[in-house]
């Protein structure tokens, strides 16, 4: 049990501020925390040091950019909010009745914290769909460890195929480790397969001497009969054909049925079909942190069937309106869009949303403003639905890219990103091809 308490801010309390803890400093909880007025005591809690930039997640994994191109530390954010504090903590469990939330430091220490409004927006992690034994063989995109291990293992596997080439190893050898599958239709796997594609024509060309990195078989693996789901189906079949385009070999409607350390199993139109791979990522499910299932039952919810957590327009639990839940977690139902998905913006807008409310500057319920959707297939080439126009091509790309940089925290990243594109797109460079992680 927690050994130490910490109590909110002496001098904050003595001014009367209200005490709030946030617990996550993602899209949601960064953006409330910059928000809310000096009138708040502030208290955010993250079990790591850094705020990430998810979306660009997949090109730290083929080399294109460096994880503190999308990384930003938390503290660094905060520097000019006095009325905010920032903790490396992981939370563990909550005491609704004495409004107390139960948390391990950085270092392992553990203490307790008081709260009058506690926010809880701690996001997602991988879902394997009861077979998390495949998380081993296939590893994830969701934290920045998890991409640099699938960039060691992506580039390690091309490093091994150079080798083993060279000693003249038997070719079922060689093709094992130049073969990539990838899980999942949705815009990570559509993004992260078309970039190893990318990487492996335009930045590998010239530089192995026994190996031919067009050789390299990427497959992508999606259930569903279209990628994308969700877009239009006009901008699905794009996306098919700049994959293919790019020499990524789509099968869909097609299942994984076991992952192991060589391969694949898959079922699909033509039966059950094994396939070689020494890299295999998983890019095809999302599931709340386990912190979700701790609020639920201490706060005496039902968590929805995917985990989420139902809020009300306030953002609250039913019967708990002083604590909020905001972000992936949530389970938001929006008069005009529906179940909101979990997608950055919808993270920032609540996050700004609850900063208002607590401010006192709305009383008005939550709505979502839907700006649209997109995914970048390649170099020049994405899909985008925005305000209800389709785009795709160059100008789906553009847009694609001015969003991401808008999106990006702190001026020097969205410059240091925009350098590492220029790098990219123009002259087929990937800058940070290392491999630092154990494979
Ligand atoms: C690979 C990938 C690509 C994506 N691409 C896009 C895209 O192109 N466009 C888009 O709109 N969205 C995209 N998303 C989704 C988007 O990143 C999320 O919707 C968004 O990050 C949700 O924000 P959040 O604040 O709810 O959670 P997050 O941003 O995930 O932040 C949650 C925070 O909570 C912390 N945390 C978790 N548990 C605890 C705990 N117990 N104690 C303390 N801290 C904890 C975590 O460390 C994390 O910092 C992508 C996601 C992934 C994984």
């Amino acid at each position: 049990m927690p050994s130490d308490t910490l109590t909110p801010d002496a001098a904050a309390r003595e001014s009367g501020a209200s005490s709030v803890v946030i617990v996550g400093a993602g899209f949601a909880g960064l953006t409330l925390a910059r928000q809310l007025s000096r009138r708040h005591a502030v208290t955010l809690l993250d079990r790591r040091n850094y705020h990430l930039f998810q979306p660009l997640l997949y090109q730290v994994v083929v080399g294109a950019i460096s994880p503190g191109e999308i990384g930003v530390a938390v503290r660094g954010q905060l520097r000019h909010r006095p009325n905010v504090r920032s903790l490396e903590a992981e939370v563990f469990d909550f005491d609704a009745v004495g409004r107390i939330l139960n948390c391990g430091a950085a270092g392992g220490a553990a203490f307790s914290l008081t709260y009058d409004t506690l926010v809880v927006a701690t996001g997602m992690q991988d879902h394997y769909f009861g077979h998390d034994d495949w998380a081993v063989h296939a590893p994830a995109l969701k934290t920045l460890g998890g991409g640099l291990r699938m960039r060691a293992r992506l580039l390690g596997a091309l490093e091994a195929a150079e080798a083993a080439a060279a000693r003249g190893a038997p070719s079922e050898e060689v093709e094992r480790l130049m073969s990539v599958v990838a899980v999942g239709g949705g815009p990570t796997g559509v993004e992260l397969a078309g970039a190893i594609a990318e990487l492996s024509r335009t930045a590998m060309a010239g530089e192995f001497r026994y190996l031919d990195p067009d050789d390299l078989r990427i497959e992508l693996v999606e259930g569903e009969p279209a990628l994308l789901n969700g877009f239009a189906p006009r901008l699905q079949k794009h996306a098919l054909r700049g994959l293919e385009r790019l020499g990524v070999n789509v099968r869909l409607g097609t299942m994984v049925r076991a992952v192991d350390a060589d391969g694949v199993t898959l079922a699909g139109p033509d039966g059950e079909m094994r396939r070689a791979a020494a890299v295999v990522f998983w890019a095809a499910g999302v599931r709340p942190t386990e912190l979700a299932g701790a609020v639920a039952a201490a706060y005496g919810i039902t968590p929805e069937r995917d985990g989420r957590l139902a809020v009300d327009g306030r953002l609250a639990l039913a019967g708990h309106p002083e604590v909020h839940v905001l972000g992936d977690i949530a389970a938001y139902v929006d008069p005009r869009h529906g179940r909101l998905p979990g997608v950055a913006p919808v993270a920032k807008q609540q996050g700004a949303f609850v900063a208002r409310l607590l401010d006192d500057r709305t009383r008005a319920p939550f709505r979502y403003r839907d700006w649209g959707r997109m995914a970048v297939i390649g170099r020049f080439d994405a899909v985008a639905e925005i305000l209800g126009i389709r785009l795709s091509g160059r100008l789906a790309w553009l847009v694609w890219a001015l969003a991401h940089i808008a999106y990006l925290v702190g001026f020097d990243r969205k410059l240091r990103v925009m350098v590492s594109w220029g790098w990219r797109f123009v002259l087929g460079r990937y800058a940070a091809r290392l491999i630092t992680e154990a494979r």
